[in-house]
């Protein structure tokens, strides 16, 4: 009975939008209006129940078959900014390396390996007669957990008194705008140890820098590009003197580059890597995740030793080129020299966003990609939180695709839990029309990307995104000076029609295209990614904020239902199509802003 007149309504629906004028008074217009809506509420309400039902099946079948425990994100742990005062700065603004001396004219800073030469790190003496030295197995090796100050003191005289150590950290990003050490892993040749980095978070810095400076003592770590990074942001540690195991692997040409493989390689040693991408924030640290925090630095130094060996008698590429040895260095060296940037919002921030650029999406879609984007960074930002936890790309593109103007209609396209979409419904439906309004501004850079080399655009984007201020940003902003999320604001403030027609094509533009995995993702044994896609969640019942979002002004949008797939050629048919579709879509459009009370 009740899916008998939910299809009567969505027939009544239907013909309304096919504008099939019906001559109604206001009366039977809200009465009609009401129906609607309340068919609307009864759908969405069923559909919910059975996401929560789909969720908590999945939820037990991972459990069933014992993998719940290495969840990449466990929602139940409270959040150790929060619960060991670790103080964040997310402000919108650059990262201060505040240990770094600054150059002359204040622009840059120096790293303190500035000051040295790679050829001060590479020992070439009686390498050949130097014996690997093997570690004791990880059972009759002695451990201990770091996590009080008079640990840290103990663990920094013992390195004090070491030539080497090898190195490793794990990490959360999931839960914190910029990402958060959880562990740091040290091994000497006779001991392992694991630092709680959130309990001891302000004293690791004033204990290990200078250590972790010396360019005397090697360091040793597995393809450490991150690392370097988030020693540098959490700790305020600058690294001098690495081994890289991970860039030595690619100057001996191994076959593969991962740490996996280096264990099964010359320990013969079946790291269990299911624990990888685990939630390393949790208290206190299960059995299983301490063995496997200790095996990614318990063979290190050992493995050094005997590429060290290994990469002594190799022969030289030609005569020009240095020797591996000397190369291997001078890459670590290079790892080194990295800067942690933290991220910036800025006016195409949002461009950058994965599959924005090839998603053959319209000014309007763009629109709305810019303003959630703005929307969610200042969430995050506040919250702590990465812009993947507040809404993932995913869900961002296909909000944008689908452009709901309603609570209803966005609830209904949303595949999973959102906990700060659900939280901000109404905000983030306020972000969306204002977006609409506002489409206008992105309709260069729709068409800069549609000139921007058709066909090989990702491609040819792809490694210029990741530096910012390249020749395509510069394209960019010499197309479409004055678009962007905060621009175009601007500009509407300023040139604001009183009634302005904004089109609304409600065309699905093409899917994605996925990008070909590069040959770093090896090394890392993984691939960078929006951590929120990956796997089930569970909503923390931790604080959430809401965001407030200025009303809507009185823009008359226009929607328009697309018959084809394909993007406009040609901008008078465009014009004609909309033309003939507004007029016989009248009836329509006049409900539709009446559920938009516009
Ligand atoms: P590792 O250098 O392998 O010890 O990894 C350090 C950190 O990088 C881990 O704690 C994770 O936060 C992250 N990570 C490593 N592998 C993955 C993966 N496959 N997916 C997501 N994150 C990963
Ligand atoms: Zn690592
Ligand atoms: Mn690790």
């Amino acid at each position: 009975m009740l899916s008998f007149f939910v299809w009567a309504i969505r027939i009544l629906k239907l013909l309304l939008a096919l504008g099939l004028s019906f001559r109604i008074n206001s009366l039977q217009h809200f009465a009609v209006l009401f129906v609607i809506q309340l068919v609307d509420s009864i759908d969405e309400f069923k559909r919910n129940r059975k996401m929560e039902e789909d969720l908590e099946k999945a939820i037990a079948s991972s459990r069933h078959h014992g993998k719940a425990k290495v969840s990449f994100h466990v929602a139940t742990i409270n959040k150790p900014q929060e619960e060991y005062k670790i103080l964040v700065d997310n402000a919108n603004k650059p990262f201060d390396h505040v240990f770094l001396e600054r150059s002359e004219d204040g622009l840059r800073f120096i790293h303190p390996l500035e000051k040295l030469s790679v050829m001060d790190f590479v020992d070439n003496n009686n390498l050949i007669e130097k014996k690997p030295v093997k570690p004791l197995p990880l059972e009759e090796t002695p451990f201990k957990i770091v996590e009080e100050v008079k640990d840290l003191k103990e663990l920094a005289a013992t390195l004090q008194s070491v030539e080497e150590f090898a190195v490793d950290l794990e990490h959360n990003q999931y839960r914190s705008f910029q990402g958060l050490t959880c562990l740091m892993q040290i091994s000497t040749r006779t001991e392992d140890y694991i630092v709680d980095t959130f309990k001891l978070w302000d004293h690791i810095g004033p204990y290990l820098r200078e250590l972790f400076k010396d360019p005397k003592k090697k360091k040793v770590m597995h393809g450490a590009d991150r690392d370097i990074i988030w020693l540098q942001r959490d700790f305020g540690i600058y690294v001098c003197n690495l081994f890289d195991t991970g860039q030595a692997s690619r100057v001996l040409k191994l076959e593969r580059k991962s740490l996996e493989f280096l264990l099964k390689h010359y320990c013969g040693v079946a790291a269990n890597k299911e624990y990888q991408n685990a939630d390393w924030r949790i208290r206190p640290l299960p059995d299983v995740m301490t063995r496997y925090a200790r095996e990614d630095t318990h063979y290190l130094l050992y493995i050094y030793d005997v590429m060290q060996i290994d990469l002594h008698i190799m022969a030289k590429e030609n005569e020009q080129s240095d020797s591996p040895l000397i190369e291997v260095y001078k890459r670590s060296y290079d790892v080194c020299m990295q800067l942690y940037e933290k991220e910036l919002l800025t006016g195409d921030s949002y461009l950058h966003v994965h599959g924005v650029q090839t998603g053959n999406l319209n000014a309007v879609q763009l629109a709305i990609i810019a303003g959630l984007c703005e929307w969610r960074d200042q969430i995050a930002r506040a919250d702590d939180e990465s812009t993947g936890y507040v809404l993932p790309n995913k869900t961002l593109i296909d909000i944008a695709k689908d452009m709901p103007i309603n609570v209803g209609q966005l609830r209904r396209l949303l595949k999973s839990k959102h906990p700060y979409i659900e939280r901000n419904f109404d905000a983030v439906i306020s972000v969306i029309r204002r977006a609409m309004q506002n489409a206008a501004a992105f309709e260069p850079v729709v068409q800069s990307l549609k000139d921007w080399r058709p066909g090989t655009f990702e491609k040819t984007i792809k490694p210029m995104i990741e530096k910012p201020g390249t020749e395509f940003t510069a394209y960019l902003k010499k197309q479409s000076s004055d678009v962007g999320v905060l621009p175009s604001k601007r500009k509407f403030d300023s040139d604001y029609k009183a009634k302005e027609v904004v089109k609304v094509s409600k065309s699905k533009p093409d899917n994605v295209i996925v990008l070909d995995d590069d040959d770093d993702t090896d090394e890392q044994g993984w691939e960078r990614g929006d951590a929120s896609n990956r796997a089930l969640e569970m909503p923390s019942k931790g604080s959430l904020s809401m965001t407030q979002v200025p009303k809507t002004s009185s823009t008359e949008i226009v929607v328009i239902e697309d018959d084809d797939e394909s993007e406009n050629d040609s901008k008078s048919r465009e014009d004609e199509d909309m033309i003939r579709r507004s007029e016989k879509h009248r009836r329509f459009m006049s409900l539709k802003r009446g559920f938009l009370n516009i």
